[in-house]
């Protein structure tokens, strides 16, 4: 009853990459229901966390005082309960906590040894992702500075830099609209990006031949005219027998290829090894259905491919990527309404913070700090000297480097990575052992019971700051209630540590950030505070002040030297540990509709918490029969690096040798069980592969 209601204020949804648009309606200081509204992404659609999954910003374990370590407090471990912080922590004020979180930062400070690190955060907007980069290069003179989309689409976006010259994707999801096929391969959408998913189902009601690809039976498969279920770890073997059928027939766009690409005789040589036939026993896919799809491919009008983490977390993620990309250039199918490669979007603000430069590698807009020339535009920008040209270490090489006694102090912001890193024993040691941790968030994160000092922040409906989603659709969110206690929005607090480690920064208001970011980021030309005020999102590129952005891009060449993408042949790199005797199925994890990643505010949720309130993994109904473990029953699931016991739900759309467990619940971690074994070029996990032993508990 909007009687009921004190104010309406529109945002964005805090959770996936899809970014939806939502009406906060508030009463008091308090958010009581969210309704979707018309964004270019969402059209006023919201799924079950956008909807329903805002009430853990209320919860009573926020954070809400700046805390310290007490001197008495029990060793560092997983072993704070969040109702009852003061066992391990003092209550501090802002200036303590700051003097005590910049001192030690401040100590470790030493430009040539690297000794402090900083993880920043997707969760946040894209001016705080902005800071927090400035900051460790400007404050600690050089590029130790990731965050989670190491673990999520580094190796998407290494294939995009490599072959198009770009690593956003090349045509918004809306786009399907206009394409008559459609791949989804190695994502979940109906769960994970379930307002992009409702975009889908719509294309095949009206007759769009969708083609999914997924070890596991997804959600979606009720819509496809095909789904390949291949092996785990399979993908290349599929995908370019998919290719050289289109090699063979001759199905490829010959005028696209010789005006757009390079390097397509090699490919075409290459992939003369890998016929259906050959890679059938590999990917577990028939050959003839291999031959269908790819005529299905080749003979589009318009054509798309979305891919998810399915595809990018392996440590062939990116040859995985380089398939993808060579399968559409050689179809002509990048470049015109309804074609395109999408790699969805993980977080919401994932795509904003590698703009905004949160990668070792990258300054803002992916331009490189090994190059001299944009080095020093920044150091103009920022009037501050140079800072170093060596690329910095990645997520889980910080961690490893924790190890080695190198990196001892680290300022995390948002990120989890005693829940989210790979053996997450190792990132969970690599925590206790720092000499000083700083960590900023709104809860007591798994990460946060290893702090030295706790930095209380607003969450996302208490600040104002610009998203950009998986479509580059920058977008303002904004501030519907004020923070708990003292928390502060994380620019403020980015802020008031810079100032103490001795930087001159004097923003008042976050929107002077942003006008920053312009100065030294062309992808936000003709994009402005006030425009994203007035309009609430504007798409980059945006050709002009008018312009509400491109949703399809490359029609007229690619950011690569002589406009042209290239092919870029992949060979089969089997996973890095195969089933055996001992560990004789296949791990894989990921998402589940309620809960999002490492559930610090889904599983403070109540709605989502009710319907989802327990670990879970998802076997094969025989699978549970040889088991002896009924529907609900306990299994102990056991790999190279640990062991968990969870709840077991009968699910047909795992294969009877294939175990799903989501990564959301501390008390059945699922990275205890994964594999750190790295992607070379993208530094990526792989995640979602690992040989396990399932046993009833
Ligand atoms: Fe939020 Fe994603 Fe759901 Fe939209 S689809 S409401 S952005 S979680």
């Amino acid at each position: 009853d909007s009687r009921d209601i004190d104010a309406e204020v529109a945002s964005i949804c805090p959770f996936c990459g899809v970014g939806c648009q939502v009406s906060l309606k508030v009463k008091g200081d308090k958010v009581v229901r969210v309704d979707g509204i018309n964004g270019p992404a969402n059209e006023g659609r919201l799924c079950v966390k956008g909807r329903f999954g805002f009430d853990y910003i209320h919860h009573p374990h926020r954070l809400t005082r700046p805390l310290i370590r007490r001197d008495d407090a029990p060793p560092k471990g997983l072993n704070v309960d969040p109702g009852n912080l003061l066992t391990h922590f003092c209550e501090a004020t802002w200036d303590e906590a700051l003097d005590a979180a910049a001192g030690g930062l401040a100590r470790l400070r030493d430009d040539t040894g690297r000794r402090v690190a900083g993880f920043g955060s997707a969760k946040c907007s894209n001016e705080e992702a902005y800071l927090f980069q400035k900051l460790i290069r400007q404050g600690f003179g050089h590029n130790n500075v990731d965050h989670c989309t190491r673990l999520c689409h580094a190796s998407s976006v290494a294939a995009l830099m490599e072959n198009v010259g770009s690593g956003a994707v090349t045509a918004t999801f809306n786009q399907i609209e206009h394409a008559d096929v459609a791949i989804v391969i190695g994502a979940n959408p109906v769960e994970n990006h379930p307002v992009a998913a409702t975009y889908f189902k719509q294309f095949a009601k009206r007759g769009g031949k969708l083609i999914v690809m997924d070890p596991r039976g997804v959600g979606l498969r009720r819509f496809a005219t095909h789904m390949l279920q291949f092996k785990p770890g399979a993908d290349v073997s599929m995908l370019n027998a998919i290719m050289h059928v289109i090699v063979e027939e001759e199905l490829y766009d010959r005028q696209y290829i010789a005006a757009y690409t390079e390097n397509w005789e090699a490919e075409k040589a290459h992939l003369k090894a890998f016929s259906p036939e050959a890679m059938e026993p590999h990917c577990g896919i028939p050959a003839e259905t291999l031959r269908q799809v790819a005529r299905e491919f080749a003979g589009a009008r318009a054509a798309m491919i979305f891919w998810g983490m399915g595809v990018s977390q392996h440590i062939h993620g990116t040859d995985n990527s380089r398939c993808l990309i060579s399968l559409a250039l050689m179809c002509g199918q990048v470049g015109r309404p309804g074609t395109g490669l999408h790699p969805l979007r993980g977080q919401n603000n994932v795509q904003g913070a590698s703009d905004a430069g949160l990668i070792p590698m990258f300054l803002p807009d992916y331009q490189p700090v090994t190059d001299d020339g944009v080095r020093a535009a920044f150091s103009e920008i920022w009037a501050s000297g140079d800072f170093s040209a060596e690329k910095g270490l990645t997520v889980t090489e910080i961690l490893d480097a924790v190890h080695a006694g190198e990196v001892r102090g680290m300022y995390i912001l948002g990120e989890n990575p005693a829940m989210s890193d790979p053996d997450v024993e190792h990132a969970r040691d690599a925590l206790a052992r720092l000499e000083h941790l700083v960590v900023q968030d709104i809860f007591l994160t798994e990460t946060a019971n290893y702090a030295d000092v706790i930095l209380p922040a607003a969450a996302f409906y208490e600040k104002d700051g610009t998203v950009t989603n998986t479509n580059r659709q920058v977008q303002m969110g904004r501030a519907a209630v004020t923070p708990p206690g003292d928390a502060r929005p994380d620019w403020e607090i980015t802020m008031a540590l810079a100032r103490r480690l001795g930087l001159d920064w004097a923003y008042t208001d976050v929107s002077e950030v942003f006008a920053e970011m312009k100065r030294g980021m062309k992808s936000l030309d003709n994009i402005t505070w006030d425009r994203l005020e007035d309009e609430g999102a504007v798409t980059y590129p945006s050709l002009s002040p008018e312009d509400p952005g491109q949703a399809v891009v490359f029609g007229d060449g690619f950011p690569r030297a002589g406009g042209r993408a290239r092919f870029t042949p992949a060979d089969i790199v089997a996973p890095a540990e195969a089933p055996d005797a001992e560990f004789p199925m296949v791990l894989t994890t990921g998402r589940q509709l309620e809960h999002w990643h490492t559930g610090s505010m889904t599983r403070r949720a109540t709605v989502l918490d009710a319907v989802e309130p327990e670990a879970n993994c998802s076997l094969h109904p025989s699978t549970l029969r040889k088991l002896g473990v009924d529907p609900g029953g306990l299994v102990r699931l056991t790999t190279r690096r640990g062991s968990v016991t969870v709840m077991a739900r009968a699910d047909r759309a795992v294969s009877p040798d294939m175990v799903f467990l989501p990564f959301a619940y501390v008390e059945a971690a699922a990275n205890i069980l994964t594999n750190p074994a790295l992607d070379p070029y993208g530094k990526i996990p792989e995640f979602k592969y690992a040989a396990v032993r399932v046993e009833k508990a």
